[in-house]
């Protein structure tokens, strides 16, 4: 099997495992609010699971939540800003290329009454700075949404540019930001990065699905999503789970060394496959300047449905648009939006690595598409 799904989602690693039985062991996992020496064991555990992934990411224990998942990350970000800080200003600026979970959080706001202020994207998929200005000039901006590495073309955002933009027009723009797709595979410290809030996801960085984090720096203030019993600070009530937490840092731990050395060898592969599908007439979709663990292709002669079904015809495992929003067989809004021909975008594939794939994999990919073309192209 060869799997190039990775940003739709990545398999559980042998650490999660482990460490998922090691926390399920103890005969009684108490809940952490309990008043007796179970409960504080649990409590106990489950701060130490915050304070490690907290110090990994840069941030302090009390910056970090755990929650069910990115989406709900963006949502508690997204809707708890706007929601708290009222006096901020009307409007939110983002582009029309982020993931589903901010769109939604965005189309919703407009429905309370909020401006949605949409940055054009160059055919990089970055935020024209032009664009990004004049949104910003027309005043009142609360809160700024961007992706630091788009999950269908790989294209990394030039947050440095954007952030000197938005603190030189609108000093007092809130911005969060999605890591999801960059979590382990670009360095990430929240203590100097510029963003107010950022969201991660565990199901990403080879943990089980079920678990995600979202920060908010320290002085932020932002309404909860979920209401109940005030769990973790009153932020995300709901009783703490170690063994999802743990799970999330046992993946973070692992993804958070070899940085550069897995990236090294992503773009190998990346490369590879450039050179190989160009030479067979396929577009590369991806800006070069993509991170190497997301290539999208544009296969002539196949719609992106039909190479995916082929390809899983050799157990090679891929996506078409985003898998959150693949069931209704659209075409890519994000190839759309960066400008790409509707006729080429609905043939488009994205391959997605990890750090466990190989060269030898990538070879045989090639291998394979070059007999699905014997095998299947109508000429
Ligand atoms: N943001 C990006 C860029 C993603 O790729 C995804 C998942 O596809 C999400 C957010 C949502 O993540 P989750 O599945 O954890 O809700």
């Amino acid at each position: 099997m060869i799997y190039f799904d990775n940003s739709a989602t990545t398999f559980v690693s042998d650490a999660v495992r482990t460490e998922i039985i090691k926390l399920t062991e103890d005969q009684v996992s108490a809940n952490p609010g309990s008043l007796h020496k179970l409960g504080n064991k649990a409590a106990e555990t489950y701060e130490g699971i915050r304070r490690e992934t907290a110090s990994l990411l840069g941030a302090k224990s009390d910056e970090i939540f755990f929650t069910s998942c990115a989406t709900e990350s963006a949502n508690t970000a997204i809707k708890g800003y706007m929601s708290r800080n009222k006096r901020a200003g009307n409007a939110v600026i983002s582009t029309r290329t982020e993931h589903k979970a901010t769109l939604e959080c965005l189309e919703y706001l407009s429905k309370l009454g909020y401006e949605i202020r949409y940055v054009k994207v160059g055919p990089d998929g970055k935020p024209v700075i032009d664009s990004l200005e004049e949104e910003l000039n027309k005043g009142g901006v609360a809160l700024a949404c961007f992706t630091l590495v788009n999950n269908e073309t790989g294209s990394i955002l030039p947050f440095d540019q954007i952030l000197k933009t938005i603190k030189a027009l609108s000093p007092s723009t809130a911005i969060y930001l999605d890591c999801v797709q960059a979590l382990g595979k670009m360095h990430i410290d929240l203590s100097s990065i510029g963003a107010d809030m950022c969201s991660f996801s565990g199901h990403k960085i080879h943990s089980v699905k079920g678990n995600g984090v979202l920060y908010v720096r320290k002085g932020v203030r932002i309404d909860p999503l979920i209401l109940g019993g005030g769990q973790q600070d009153g932020m995300r009530s709901g009783t703490q789970s170690a063994v999802l937490a743990g799970a999330f840092l046992a993946a973070l731990r692992e993804v958070s060394s070899g940085i550069d050395e897995a990236r090294a060898k992503a773009a190998e592969i990346n490369a590879y496959l450039r050179k190989e599908l160009s030479a067979r007439d396929c577009m590369i979709l991806s800006p070069d300047d993509a991170l190497p663990y997301v290539l999208n292709v544009s296969f002539k002669g196949f719609e992106s449905e039909t190479m995916l079904h082929c390809l899983e015809i050799y157990d090679i495992f891929v996506s078409t648009v985003s898998a959150c929003s693949s069931k209704a067989k659209k075409v890519s809004y994000v190839l759309l939006e960066s400008g790409v021909d509707r006729k080429v975008a609905a043939n488009a594939v994205r391959l997605s690595f990890s750090r466990y794939n190989t060269m030898e994999e990538a070879v045989e990919f090639i291998k394979c598409v070059d007999a699905i073309y014997d095998q299947f192209l109508v000429k």
